[in-house]
C-alpha cells in the first residue's frame, strides 16, 4: 500500500522557516514520520529575504509540541552554503550553467513578443550571450543569476524517469519548466539545487512532500543524474484544503499549529485534524502511527 511505512528507509520533513507552521505542514510532517524508518528534519532557510530565525525556533518547539520526533540534530541549510556552492561550480564547470542578466520585466517583455502559443517559461534569452559579453557584465558588476541549459543537461543524462509510490512511475520532462534558476540574484543558491545536494549527502531514500511539488521533482532528477546521486523514490502527498477548497497558506491566515494549542487543542486533537483531509477534497486519510 502506498501510504503504508516503507521498511528501512530515510525520510525528511524540510520546512522553510518563512512564518509558523500549520496544518499542512503538520500532515507533511506526519506523513513523512509515517513513511520513513528513520526520519530527519532539515531546516530550509537559504532564502534570507523571506526565512527567520525565530520561525525556525517555533517550528522546533511545534513538532516537539505534536509529539514528533527525528534524529537529530536538524541539518540547517544557511550553515551549508560553501557546500552548495562547489556543486555549482561543478556544473558550471563543466557548461551546463549560464549567467542571466534578465530582469522580470526582461523576461515578461521577451514572454510577450513570442509567436505563437505563449508559453510563461524563461524563453532563453542569454543563453546565447557570446561568453566575452557575459564576462563584460560580470566584471563590471551587473547583478545575474545562474540558470541550468535543461537541453544540454538531457543531452548529457539522456531520457529520466521517477517513481511516486502514490502515482506509480513518471517520465521527467524538465524542459517543461525552461531553464530553471539555481542561484538566484539575491540568493546565492536555488531550493532545487539544496534539496537535491541534501537528500543525496543525508541518504533520504524517500522523498515525502506535497503534491504542490511534483513538477519540481523533474528538475531535481535532471540535477541528481548530472551530480550521479542516488535516486530516491517518491510520495508526494496531496494537499489539506482549507474550507474554501484552497490549499493551506500561510498568507491566508490558515489555523497555525500554536493558535490551535493557545485556543486549548491538545497536541492528539491537531494530530487527528492533520491526518483526516477534508470531506470531498482527497481521497485518503492516514493512520496514525503506532510507535
Ligand atoms: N522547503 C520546502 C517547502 O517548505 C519543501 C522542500 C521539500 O520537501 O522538498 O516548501
Amino acid at each position: 500500500m502506498p501510504s503504508e511505512p516503507q521498511p528501512g528507509s530515510v525520510t525528511r520533513f524540510a520546512p522553510s522557516p518563512t512564518g509558523l507552521l500549520h496544518l499542512g505542514h503538520a500532515h507533511s510532517a506526519l506523513f513523512a514520520r509515517r513513511m520513513g524508518a528513520r526520519c530527519l528534519l532539515r531546516i530550509e532557510d537559504i532564502d534570507a529575504t523571506r526565512c527567520r530565525p525565530e520561525y525556525t525556533q517555533a517550528l522546533i518547539e511545534d513538532l516537539t509540541w505534536l509529539g514528533l520526533d527525528w534524529e537529530a540534530p536538524p541539518r540547517v541549510q544557511s550553515r551549508h552554503l560553501p557546500e552548495y556552492r562547489a556543486t555549482l561550480d561543478a556544473l558550471r564547470g563543466r557548461g551546463l550553467l549560464y549567467p542571466c542578466f534578465c530582469t522580470r520585466g526582461d523576461i515578461a517583455g521577451a514572454i510577450a513578443a513570442q509567436h505563437g502559443a505563449p508559453t510563461q517559461i524563461y524563453p532563453g534569452t542569454c543563453r546565447g550571450l557570446p561568453p566575452g559579453q557575459a564576462q563584460a557584465r560580470i566584471a563590471a558588476g551587473d547583478a545575474y543569476a545562474l540558470r541550468l541549459d535543461v537541453a544540454r543537461a538531457l543531452a548529457e543524462t539522456g531520457p529520466l524517469a521517477f517513481t511516486d509510490l502514490l502515482r506509480g512511475p513518471r517520465r521527467c520532462t524538465p524542459e517543461a519548466q525552461g531553464d530553471v534558476v539555481l542561484a538566484r540574484k539575491d540568493v546565492p543558491v536555488s531550493y532545487h539545487l539544496c534539496v537535491t545536494h541534501d537528500d543525496a549527502l543525508q541518504g533520504v531514500t524517500l522523498v515525502t512532500r506535497g503534491e504542490d511539488l511534483l513538477e519540481a521533482t523533474n528538475i531535481h532528477r535532471l540535477l541528481q543524474a548530472l551530480m550521479g546521486w542516488p535516486e530516491p523514490l517518491y510520495a508526494h502527498h496531496p494537499l489539506i484544503l482549507g474550507a474554501d477548497g484552497r490549499r493551506l497558506a500561510k498568507r491566508d491566515r490558515a489555523p497555525t499549529l500554536r493558535a490551535l494549542r493557545e485556543a486549548g487543542a491538545t497536541p492528539g486533537e491537531v494530530r487527528a485534524r492533520a491526518f483526516v483531509s477534508p470531506p470531498g477534497t482527497n481521497s485518503w486519510t492516514l493512520p496514525a502511527r503506532t510507535d
